[in-house]
C-alpha cells in the first residue's frame, strides 16, 4: 500500500515536471550596464537587458546616494519580450543628486515559473562616482583675428578633470594639445576657420571631463572676409586622354569623356581629400616646427587657394571644385624644400596629386606637396625647415612641371600665406604662446621668428 502512494507521488511529481517543464528556465537575465567609465554625468548611458529563455518580466533600476533613493526606471514588458536597451539620462534637479559616491542598482526578472510565484532575478548594484560639475574652461589669449580660409590659435586653460577639449568651427572639431607650458592644464589649439564656411560663425571653445560633462564657451574674434576667385578652366578631349584616363586607374574603353573627367576631378579627389584628412587629424601632439614657413625657393604663386574652379568641357559647365592649396612653379625638376620642422608621414602616390609627400609639424599642421616626379624621404624620417622631400614633377592630374603645396589644420586646408608671413606669425602664434601665463616649456621658448 505505501508502495502504491510512493509510485503514484512520483507519477505526480514528474507529471508536474513535463507540465512545467516548458515553463521553466535556468538562466537569469543579463544584465549590462555600459559605462565608459564609472563617472557619470548629465551624459546619458545604456543599459541592456537580454533573457534568452522565457523572455522579461520587469526590471528596475535605483540610485541611491546622499539624496536617499530614487527610482529612475520601473518597466514591466509584455509576454515575449527577450531583450531591452534602456537609456538613462539623469537630471539632476529632478532627482536631487549631488555630486559624490553613489550606487547603481538593477534588477532584472524573467518570466521562469521554476520559484511558482517569481522568476530568475538578476541584482546587479555598481558603485559609482556621480560627477555632475562641467569642467571649467578659460581662454588665456586675448586677440583673435581670423581670415576667412585662414588659421587661428586660441590659448586656454582647462581643469585637470578634462579629458577632451578644443575648438569647434561649426561642426569641424579641432583638438587642443597640452603639456607645452610648466602649468599642464594650459592648451594650445590651432584650428581652421574653413573657407567654405559661411563668414561670421560662432566659434566655441569646449572641454569634457571623464562623465561626460560639457563645457563651452564662445571665443571672441574679429572676423575679415577674402574674396576668392572664381574660374573657368577649359578640358579639351586630348587632355582627358592623355592625362585624366591614366590617372584613373580603370578600363575607360566605353567610358565616355565627361564620365573619364568626372571618375578622376570628382571621385578621385573626395577620396584623396578623405585621405588627407584622415593624415592630419593624426598630428602630433608636439610642435615640431619653428617660425614662419618657407616658401619654395625662388617660387611663385600660379594658382591661388581656394579658387573655385569650373570646368568646361565642350561649351558644357561639368564640375565644381575648389584649389586647395598654391600651386608653386621654378624650374623642371627643381628640389623641393620642407617648409618647416616636421616628420614625414606620407610618401607615396595619391591620386590626382600623384606622387605625394605629407609632413605632420605637430599639433594639427602638416604640409603637402603634391605632383612630385621623384621623392627623396620615407615615412617616419624627421625633417628640418629647407631639408630638400624630393623633386618637382608632373604626377596626377597636372598640366605641367610644378609644386602643389597645401597646409592643413586637423585636415582641413588654410590659407598657406599666413603661415608664410612672419608678422602673421609673430602675431598670431608667438605673441599668444608668450601671453599665457607660466614658461613655454618647447624650442619656442624665446620665440624669434625666422625664415
Ligand atoms: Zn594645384
Amino acid at each position: 500500500m505505501k508502495r502504491f502512494f510512493y509510485i503514484i507521488l512520483l507519477i505526480l511529481i514528474i507529471g508536474g515536471f513535463i507540465y512545467f517543464y516548458p515553463e521553466i528556465e535556468w538562466s537569469s537575465p543579463e544584465v549590462d550596464i555600459k559605462l565608459e567609465s564609472e563617472n557619470i554625468g548629465t551624459r546619458p548611458f545604456d543599459i541592456e537587458i537580454v533573457d534568452s529563455g522565457k523572455g522579461l518580466k520587469n526590471v528596475t533600476v535605483l540610485l541611491s546616494g546622499d539624496h536617499g533613493e530614487s527610482i529612475l526606471v520601473h518597466k514591466n514588458y509584455p509576454e515575449g519580450v527577450k531583450s531591452d536597451i534602456i537609456t538613462i539620462k539623469l537630471d539632476p534637479k529632478k532627482l536631487g543628486i549631488k555630486s559624490g559616491p553613489a550606487e547603481l542598482k538593477v534588477s532584472a526578472e524573467d518570466r521562469s515559473r521554476l520559484k511558482i510565484f517569481s522568476g530568475n532575478k538578476t541584482i546587479i548594484n555598481k558603485e559609482v562616482n556621480l560627477d555632475l560639475v562641467p569642467p571649467k574652461l578659460d581662454v588665456i589669449s586675448t586677440e583673435h583675428y581670423i581670415n576667412h580660409g585662414g588659421s587661428g590659435l586660441v590659448v586656454y586653460k582647462a581643469s585637470p578633470d578634462t579629458v577632451k577639449s578644443g575648438v569647434f568651427v561649426g561642426d569641424y572639431y579641432f583638438p587642443g594639445y597640452k603639456g607645452n607650458f610648466k602649468d599642464e592644464d594650459v592648451y594650445l589649439a590651432f584650428f581652421a576657420y574653413p573657407h567654405d564656411v559661411k563668414p561670421d560663425m560662432n566659434i566655441k571653445l569646449f572641454a569634457q571631463d571623464q562623465a561626460g560633462n560639457q563645457k563651452s564657451t564662445g571665443l571672441y574674434y574679429r572676423f575679415r572676409d577674402v574674396k576668392y576667385r572664381k574660374s573657368h578652366i577649359n578640358i579639351s578631349e586630348r587632355f582627358i586622354d592623355n592625362v585624366m584616363a591614366p590617372i584613373s586607374q580603370e578600363d575607360n574603353s566605353s567610358a565616355g569623356y565627361k564620365e573619364i573627367f568626372l571618375k578622376v576631378n570628382n571621385e578621385m579627389r573626395k577620396k584623396n581629400d578623405a585621405k588627407i584628412r584622415e593624415v592630419g587629424s593624426n598630428s602630433k601632439g608636439e610642435m615640431m616646427w619653428q617660425g614662419a614657413f618657407h616658401q619654395l625657393s625662388n617660387s611663385k604663386v600660379e594658382a591661388n587657394f581656394a579658387d573655385e574652379r569650373t570646368y568646361i568641357l565642350n561649351e558644357e559647365p561639368i564640375d565644381k571644385q575648389y584649389h586647395l592649396g598654391y600651386d608653386l612653379a621654378v624650374t623642371k625638376r627643381y628640389p623641393i624644400e620642407a617648409a618647416n620642422g616636421g616628420v614625414i608621414v606620407y610618401a607615396d602616390e595619391l591620386g590626382i596629386y600623384g606622387n605625394t609627400v605629407m609632413i605632420d609639424h605637430g599639433m594639427g599642421i602638416i604640409t603637402l606637396y603634391g605632383h612630385m616626379s621623384s621623392i627623396d624621404v620615407e615615412v617616419g624620417d624627421t625633417v628640418q625647415k629647407k631639408d630638400i622631400i624630393g623633386k618637382t614633377g608632373q604626377t596626377g592630374l597636372a598640366a605641367g612641371d610644378h609644386l602643389h603645396y597645401g597646409i592643413y589644420i586637423n585636415g582641413i586646408a588654410v590659407r598657406p600665406i599666413e603661415w608664410w608671413d612672419k608678422k602673421w606669425i609673430k602675431d598670431n602664434v608667438i605673441s599668444k604662446i608668450n601671453e599665457a601665463e607660466g614658461e613655454f616649456n618647447s624650442q619656442n621658448e624665446d620665440a624669434s621668428p625666422q625664415n
